[in-house]
């Protein structure tokens, strides 16, 4: 298939494109290259596949209609995943601009771009942050979740909203993934892991938010890759029967879901970086530090509606995906 993959060059965009390229689809990448993190990260994911074959980059902004609509018309894509955003619940606190272009001008780029190209299938980046401070456990998409406690989460509870009336709208199959934070190899350095991994290998002291009561749901790259997939293999099928000026949703819906992707089995932080500790093989001083506003203080996804409809069964355990982590870490970092 011809698939467009909007945030290419980042952690999840660049292992979902490898992948996609793997099994012979052909893919057009689409990232701008910004340096909230490291550029030199994301070259060095792109090498791993810029020359194959089935491959064609694009260095543009999501934010740029023109862009957008160029990239589409030239590659006419048969499913868009839209992985490109602004990612971060802390710097949302002081970059709230770049969100509203990334994540909302942006998102409305793809809708139009979709719309007008006719796309089968957009599955898009959503966020487990749309669950705000949810005491409920584990998350389930039907909780209410009108509360965000960041802008980044307002951001992506808003694309499922835009989403939705372009699915009513116009028939178009969406599909929101709720991600619970990934984890793996080629990681992204603002994230925990990769924050805490050098520290450690250099021996010194780590922030520990939340005193290290947070729990996470941590999920392995591979398993939000293949749930990736099969998400946009299984479009939810376009309803002849609903009409968009007088909807019944008891005999007919829009083309519209919205999923948890997660490991169901969160880790207290303090045991992670415990992992952390015995892959790289060195013990690290702890900063017990008070929670930060924006923070959730646990996330735990209930995946039982993706395992029902395309069969997602996250299968690596986290002593596992830490290991191999660990092992790219040091590969790639250094010690
Ligand atoms: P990432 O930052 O590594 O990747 C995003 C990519 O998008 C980057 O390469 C960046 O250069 C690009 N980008 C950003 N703004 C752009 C714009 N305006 N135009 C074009 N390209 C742009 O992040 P990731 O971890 O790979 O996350 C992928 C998606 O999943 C994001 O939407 C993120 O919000 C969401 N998400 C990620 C996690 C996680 O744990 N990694 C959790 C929840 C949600």
């Amino acid at each position: 298939m011809r698939i467009l993959v909007t945030g290419s060059a980042g952690f999840v965009g660049a292992a979902l494109t490898e992948r996609l390229l793997a099994r012979g689809d052909t893919v057009f990448g689409l990232d701008n290259h910004n340096d909230y993190y490291d550029p030199a990260l994301k070259e060095a994911r792109l090498a791993r596949f810029a020359t194959h074959p089935g491959y064609t980059h694009r260095r543009a902004d999501l934010a740029e209609q023109a862009a957008v609509d160029a990239a589409f018309a030239g590659f006419q894509p048969e499913r868009v995943v839209n992985l490109a955003a602004q990612a971060g619940v802390r710097y949302s606190l002081t970059h709230p601009h770049t969100y509203v272009q990334s994540n909302l001008v942006g998102f409305v780029n793809v809708l139009e771009a979709c719309r007008r190209h006719a796309v089968g299938h957009l599955v898009y980046a959503s966020s487990s942050s749309v669950y705000g401070a949810n005491r409920k456990m584990p998350f389930a998409v039907e909780d209410a979740v009108d509360h965000p406690v960041s802008l980044y989460a307002a951001t992506k509870k808003s694309n499922e909203l835009m989403a939705h009336t372009y699915s009513h709208l116009f028939n178009l199959p969406t599909t929101g993934l709720r991600f619970f934070t990934v984890y793996g190899p080629w990681g992204r350095p603002d994230m925990s892991p990769i924050l805490f991994a050098k520290r450690i290998v250099r021996g010194e002291p780590i922030d520990v938010f939340n005193h290290g009561q947070h729990s996470r749901d941590f999920t392995y790259i591979d398993d939000i890759v293949e749930g990736v997939i099969r998400t946009l293999d299984h479009p939810a099928q376009p309803d002849p029967a609903y009409d968009p000026v007088a909807p019944n949703p008891g005999t007919s819906s829009a083309p519209y879901r919205v999923y948890n992707i997660g490991n169901d089995e969160p880790v207290q932080l303090l045991d992670f970086i415990a992992l952390l500790e015995k892959h790289l093989g060195r013990r690290v001083e702890k900063n017990l530090l008070p929670m930060q506003p924006g923070d959730v203080p646990d996330t735990w996804a209930d995946v039982s509606a993706l395992r029902r409809d395309v069969g997602y069964a996250p299968s690596t355990a986290v002593d596992e995906g830490v290991a191999r982590f660990a092992r790219w870490y040091v590969d790639f970092y250094g010690v």
